[in-house]
């Protein structure tokens, strides 16, 4: 009997396009942050913020993968920075085939930074690398206590990670303390940084931790 499986090729092949990504963003002078976590844990709402505070230093672009909607999408151009929305129909992460695709329709010569917001997922983008300068996971109190500890793969490999909603944290017996603990455990070298996507408290801090050029 045959067997087939995705295994190391279909990995390999993968790997090597994020490679060529991150060197073409790098000839465009382009630097690009894979920005990642759950389904609803403020993605979309700290870009903005980003956006919102760096668009006067840097020329800003973002990609906003998701399933099939233009909502995020939609938020972030209020902005009035490039946007690309990079639909993935039933695939749950961004892959470097369709983020090539999305950055070849964004003004690149006009982009100092990309955002990419990868669809809302903890667990396959961390084996699918899309070829970003650096990573940024967004996770929150409203997911519960043990969201790092769960999700060792994304959290290990994250440059740095917002964890949001913290004016929840009474209302979810959930403390950015002890989220802060397990990340510690997972990754001594992450950028921890507490943000409420909804006031923008804490952007200014990550933004001060944050790097934009290699
Ligand atoms: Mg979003
Ligand atoms: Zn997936």
């Amino acid at each position: 009997m045959k067997i087939v499986e995705l295994g190391e090729s279909a990995l390999k092949k993968g790997r090597d396009l994020a490679i060529e990504n991150k060197k073409f963003l790098d000839t465009k002078g382009v630097f690009a942050f894979d920005v990642m976590g759950s389904v609803g844990s403020g993605k979309t709402s700290i870009i903005k913020w980003l956006v919102r505070k760096l668009k006067g230093d840097y020329k800003i672009g973002v990609i906003a993968g998701d399933l099939t909607t233009e909502v995020d999408a939609l938020r972030i151009e209020e902005e009035g920075v490039p946007v690309v929305q990079a639909h993935t129909g039933r695939v749950c992460h961004l892959d470097p085939g369709l983020v090539r695709t999305a950055i070849e329709n964004l003004p690149l010569d006009d982009i100092d930074v990309l955002f990419i917001e990868n669809v809302g997922n903890l667990i396959c983008p961390a084996a699918v690398p899309i070829g970003v300068h650096k990573e940024m996971v967004v996770t929150s109190v409203t997911e519960g206590p043990y969201m790092i500890k769960k999700h060792p793969y994304m959290f290990q490999r994250a440059d740095y990670v917002a964890i949001n909603k913290i004016d929840l944290q009474k209302a979810m017996n959930v403390s950015v303390h002890g989220l802060e603990e397990d990340l510690r455990e997972l990754n001594p070298n992450a950028i921890v940084i507490g943000t409420n996507g909804i006031t923008g408290e804490g952007v200014d801090k990550l933004i001060q931790c944050m790097s934009f050029q290699q």
